[in-house]
C-alpha cells in the first residue's frame, strides 16, 4: 500500500488569498489544510496558555517563535492519521529557519511525506489594496475571508454576516493599516531567504500568479499541478 502524503506548501504573503485558495482545495478536491495563523487564533479565543503568549506578537503584526509554530505543525501532521488526501501548509514555514526545522521532520519520516512548493506571486500594491478591504468572519473555528471592494466576489450576501454560519463579519487586529505595512515588510524580509533555502535543498517550487480571480488561480493551479504530475 502507497502511504505517501502530499504536502504542499502554500508560499505567499498576508493577502496573496492562501486561505481562500486552501478552503477551495479542501472543498473541490478535498484536500485537508493547515493554517498556523487560524490555529493560534483559536488558541487565543480560547484563552488556552499559548494563546495568552502569542496575543499580544500577532496583534502587533510579529512572527512567533519558529520553535513553536514548527512544533503546532508537526503535531498535526503527526496525529493519527484519518486521511492521506494531500496537505496544505497555509502560512508555514515562514522564515528559513522554520523551513529548516520542518525539513528536519520531514527527513525522520522520509517515506512518509512528498514535499511541494506552491509559490502565490503577487505585487505589492494589489496586496496592500486586498488587505485594506480584507473582514473575516469573527467565529474561530470558521474564519472564512471576505471582501469589502466595490464588485468583489468574495463579498458576502447579506453585509457584516458570514455566508457560511452567519456570524458576524470583523476586521482583523492585524490588517489594520499600520500592522498590514508591518506584517508585509516582514514578510518579504524573510520571503527571499527562504526560497533560497527551498531552492538549495531540492524542493520543486511552482509559481502561481495570483492576481486574478480566485477560480481562474484555482484553475492555473490545479493545471500547473497536473504537468508536474501529482
Ligand atoms: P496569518 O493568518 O497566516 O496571516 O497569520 C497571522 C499571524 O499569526 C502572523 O502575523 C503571525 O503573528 C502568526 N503566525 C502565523 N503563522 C506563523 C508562522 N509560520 N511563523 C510565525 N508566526 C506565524
Amino acid at each position: 500500500m502507497d502511504c505517501t502524503q502530499d504536502i504542499l506548501i502554500f508560499l505567499g504573503p498576508p493577502g496573496a488569498g492562501k486561505g481562500s485558495l486552501s478552503r477551495l482545495c479542501v472543498e473541490r478536491l478535498g484536500w485537508q489544510q493547515i493554517s498556523t495563523g487560524n490555529v493560534l487564533r483559536h488558541h487565543i479565543a480560547q484563552r488556552t496558555e499559548l494563546g495568552k503568549a502569542v496575543q499580544e506578537v500577532i496583534d502587533a503584526g510579529k512572527l512567533v517563535s519558529d520553535e513553536l509554530v514548527a512544533q503546532l505543525v508537526h503535531d498535526w501532521l503527526t496525529q493519527p492519521v484519518s486521511s492521506t488526501n494531500p496537505v496544505i501548509l497555509d502560512g508555514f514555514p515562514r522564515t528559513a529557519n522554520q523551513a529548516r526545522l520542518f525539513e528536519e521532520f520531514v527527513s525522520r519520516h522520509a517515506d512518509r511525506f512528498r514535499v511541494r512548493v506552491i509559490h502565490l506571486a503577487i505585487s505589492l500594491d494589489a496586496l496592500v489594496e486586498r488587505l485594506e478591504h480584507r473582514i473575516v468572519c469573527s467565529d474561530k473555528g470558521c474564519q472564512t475571508v471576505y471582501s469589502l471592494k466595490e464588485g468583489s466576489k468574495l463579498a458576502p450576501q447579506q453585509e457584516g454576516i458570514c455566508d457560511l454560519c452567519q456570524n458576524s463579519l470583523i476586521r482583523r487586529a492585524d490588517d489594520e493599516i499600520a500592522a498590514v505595512r508591518q506584517r508585509l515588510s516582514l514578510y518579504q524580509t524573510h520571503e527571499q531567504e527562504l526560497l533560497e533555502y527551498l531552492q538549495s535543498v531540492n524542493r520543486s517550487i511552482v509559481s502561481v500568479p495570483v492576481d486574478r480571480e480566485l477560480l481562474a488561480v484555482f484553475q492555473l493551479l490545479t493545471d500547473k499541478l497536473e504537468e508536474k504530475v501529482l
